[in-house]
């Protein structure tokens, strides 16, 4: 066999390895959509399923170049979800309303399931609303309460748009602290991938939150945005908050006051600010809030459990799973969504089939 022919048949191998992986993956998706559809059949009732999003957006929406891919879903793939959930026998509940006629002994849907929404993004307003609206089903948005009516975003954006739009020379002192956590640890000498700046953002939970804030506010163009570029707010406001809520479609739920870890809190007061306080801030909004608490990027501690049980009637976590009519109101499970893991019927059965094995 010449140079060549080996060549092409190397090339015929890694495309016959590139089927087989394609087609193994088809075969477990199968499979586990199979097994989410049986769970959804014949689990013990009543069970409520909590799907969770970050950010709607279109498909062709430039946000979607600087954010993580875990956290988008278009609005056409919502509707989707939700037409599904209805196909499957399930019935939409607020959140809440589960959990209260449940302490009631009120009977319960056998299926329920209830949308929630992290962080309280603008574009939940913008492309999430409408669909829900038409739909007729309700959600809980988890605030994080003082970035409301801001200009402000949180870091993982942040630093998202500065790594996929620059290089990080070694030679700026404002990006020193950021080099040992790009790749190979080193300076860049152009912008990075979506895919690379998005594992410089798990490296860099090394790091607590407002460390990482006050890094980003050194360098110039960062942090704070001009109040005046309202076109750029990626928060929600006021006004849209209570237009959400006016006919009883849309509650709010607290997700912290800032979106600090709460395991990287030592101070005690400041970890009152952020889960107490929350709570009092949202009360100002007057309508439509639950006193439901949404642990930032799942992160629980003693502390913190204790406060939020304290104030709130119930939290929900990162935790995959269906919640049962015993489930712990303050440890509530759910199925974070975004486009890639539920972009047809056959995926979205599949990761909730997989959240259960
Ligand atoms: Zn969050």
């Amino acid at each position: 066999m010449d140079s060549k022919a080996k060549t092409i048949g190397y090339a015929q191998g890694g495309t016959e390895l590139a089927y087989l992986r394609t087609g193994l993956k088809f075969i477990a998706l199968t499979m586990f959509a199979l097994v989410g559809w049986v769970k959804v059949r014949f689990t013990s009732r009543p069970t409520l399923i909590i799907l969770t999003y970050h950010r709607i957006l279109p498909t062709d929406h430039p946000d979607r170049k600087h954010e993580q891919p875990g956290m988008v879903t278009a609005p056409e793939v919502l509707q989707a979800h939700i037409r599904h959930m209805k196909s499957l026998g399930a019935a939409p509940l607020h959140l809440n309303e589960w959990l209260e006629k449940r302490s009631g002994n009120e009977p319960l849907p056998d299926l329920s399931f209830a949308l929630t929404f992290d962080d309280g993004w603008r574009d939940n307003y913008q492309y999430a609303y409408p669909v829900l609206t038409a739909e007729n089903i309700p959600a809980t948005i988890f605030l994080v309460t003082q970035l409301l009516d801001t200009n402000q975003t949180f870091w993982p954006e942040q630093v998202l748009t500065l790594l996929t739009t620059r290089a990080i020379p070694d030679s700026v002192p404002d990006f020193q602290w950021l080099i040992p956590f790009l790749p190979n640890q080193k300076a860049t000498e152009k912008p990075l991938t979506l895919k690379e700046a998005d594992e410089v953002i798990s490296r860099l939970k090394a790091l607590d939150d407002q460390s990482i804030l006050n890094h980003l506010k050194a360098i110039p163009g960062q942090g704070h945005l001009p109040e005046d570029t309202a076109n750029i707010r990626s928060i929600l406001n006021t006004p849209e908050l209570v237009k959400m809520a006016t006919n009883g479609l849309i509650r709010y739920g607290g997700h912290t006051q800032h979106h600090y870890r709460l395991n990287r809190i030592s101070d005690a007061s400041q970890l009152k600010r952020e889960i107490v306080d929350c709570l009092d801030d949202l009360k100002k909004l007057d309508k439509g809030v639950v006193p439901i608490f949404c642990y930032p990027n799942g992160n629980i501690t003693k502390d913190g459990e204790r406060l939020v049980a304290e104030h709130y009637e119930a939290a929900c976590t990162t935790r995959t799973g269906w919640n049962k009519v015993n489930q712990d109101p303050f440890d509530l499970h759910r199925f974070n969504l975004h486009d890639g893991n539920s972009y047809s019927f056959r995926t979205l059965l599949a990761t909730i089939g997989r959240g259960i094995l």
